[in-house]
């Protein structure tokens, strides 16, 4: 398979090329060339396929020409043995609805069934050029400990995560700094979460020290994330739908960066049968003021109880863009340059239909997400995570919707506890954290003071 941009500025690519560019050199986003798509036949026959089985269908066509089967069969084992359950993404029944739980992973939220990949992925590609790659990233909680679980004892990857010191919670805190491994690196920043944004920007910027130590980011844009997220719509699908390629369902997906939703719009691209999805913000409603109206515009962030879904813009938004105008690279760059220009941009007439054709979009106050929560442990006695129960609120005139489990509810006690009086219980990888030996450097909110730290610690062997 080969990669292009969504700006027409990069020449076909390969996938191992496309992983390790993250961002496309253009500044757009990289993307298949074209899509593979199913008969009714290979669909079936996927219905009934365990999860790792299914990564490696769904996967094949696009690592073509840079994985073998037996390549990919054997990162995609040792990704998800660290699973805590045996379906690794199971579907459970809740009341009328389904549950696509994902938050079966070491750090008990989705963004591991990308991560624990990526971080293979990595390592294999990096061997085969005898190379080293350092990953700097800075975190207000969730991404920084998904991403340090994906890569700890890599041997040929270092990570860097920032966070700001006390204004993570105590569980986002102790899940980081636990992991001993020596290739695993924790800074807490003497300030807040942008002071820690701005540090690694400074840092990507200087080119030098960027090209001298084979910077990379925790990307939520790589299209490696996006892909292994396409695996558990089929596999939801094929649970729900027993095989009967008749059957369409709808998904709501909790969004943020619009990641976990467009793997949602590829599977829909390969010919998976889905009806609609139903696009879930919380009061952070980009997304959902740009499929009602057209128009899409940033506005300040606001903090929530749900907040790996509290966003300006979406980073992945783009690649949307690009089918929405028809696979247009000029069309895409006239809408950025807008927006750039202007802070927004707007879609009209049959593209806008187009658009809610596709998305059904919801926004969810915080009052809303409690109550859901409240409803569904009284109804079903079963617990929602703050960001599930957004999903879950946004798919409630579609009885029989999947909605997709993004955490576990006792990664966000608090939310819980506000809603229902009780905490959930902790999966094994939450207990104990507060027993743990932990690492971390205390560092000011200083560039030159992290790209010192780096130095020493990297020495002249890592570069
Ligand atoms: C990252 C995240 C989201 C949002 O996913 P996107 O791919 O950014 O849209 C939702 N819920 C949780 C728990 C997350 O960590």
């Amino acid at each position: 398979m080969r990669y292009i941009s969504t700006r027409g500025g990069v020449e076909p690519i390969g996938f191992s090329e496309a992983v390790m560019m993250g961002l496309a050199t253009d500044g757009g986003l990289l993307l298949p060339a074209d899509f593979p798509v199913l008969n009714a036949a290979t669909l079936k026959g996927w219905a009934g396929m365990g999860f790792s089985d299914l990564v490696v269908e769904v996967m094949l066509p696009y690592v073509e020409g840079d994985l073998s089967r037996e390549e990919l069969t054997d990162l995609v084992d040792r990704s998800y043995r660290g699973f805590s359950h045996s379906d690794i993404t199971p579907v459970v029944r809740v009341g009328d609805m389904h549950i696509l739980e994902l938050f079966h992973g070491p750090t008990a939220a989705f963004k591991d069934v990308a991560l624990q990949f990526l971080g293979n992925l990595f390592q294999l590609l990096l061997e085969r050029d005898d190379g080293h790659l350092n990953i700097l990233g800075a975190t207000s909680g969730d991404t920084g400990s998904a991403a340090i679980y994906g890569v700890r004892g890599q041997k040929r990857i270092d990570i860097f995560i920032l966070h700001p010191h006390d204004r993570v919670s105590t569980i986002q805190e102790r899940q980081m700094t636990t992991v001993l491994d020596e290739n695993v690196h924790n800074i807490a920043i003497e300030g807040t979460f942008d002071d820690g944004q701005r540090i690694v920007k400074a840092l990507f910027n200087d080119l030098n020290f960027k090209r001298e130590y084979s910077l990379g980011a925790v990307n939520s844009i790589n299209w490696a994330r996006i892909l292994a997220q396409v695996v558990y719509y089929f596999y939801a699908w094929g649970r729900v739908s027993e095989g009967d390629v008749s059957k369409k369902v709808r998904f709501s997906v909790p969004t943020g960066n619009f990641g976990d939703i467009f793997a949602g719009y590829v599977a829909m691209r390969m010919g998976l049968p889905v009806e609609q999805l139903i696009l879930a913000t919380n009061r952070n409603d980009i997304l959902t003021r740009f499929v009602t109206t057209g128009t899409y515009k940033a506005r300040p962030v606001h903090h929530t109880i749900s907040p790996s879904m509290d966003i300006q813009i979406s980073s992945n938004f783009e690649r949307y863009l690009y089918y929405l105008l028809d696979e247009d690279p000029g069309q895409v760059c006239g809408l950025m340059e807008q927006m750039a220009a202007t802070g927004e941009m707007t879609v009209s007439g049959e593209k806008l239909k187009e658009v809610q054709h596709i998305f059904s979009a919801v926004a969810v106050s915080e009052k809303q997400t409690l109550e859901q929560i409240r409803e569904t442990r009284a109804e079903n006695d079963y617990i929602l995570d703050p960001h599930t129960a957004v999903g879950v609120k946004a798919s409630k005139p579609y009885p029989g919707a999947v909605c997709l489990a993004t955490a576990h509810p006792a990664k966000f006690g608090d939310a819980v506890k506000k809603a229902i009086g009780i905490e959930a219980p902790p999966p094994v990888s939450l207990q104990g954290l507060m027993e743990k030996e932990t690492r971390c450097q205390l560092l000011p909110a200083d560039t030159q003071a992290v790209k010192r730290y780096m130095e020493t610690t990297l020495g002249s062997s890592k570069k």
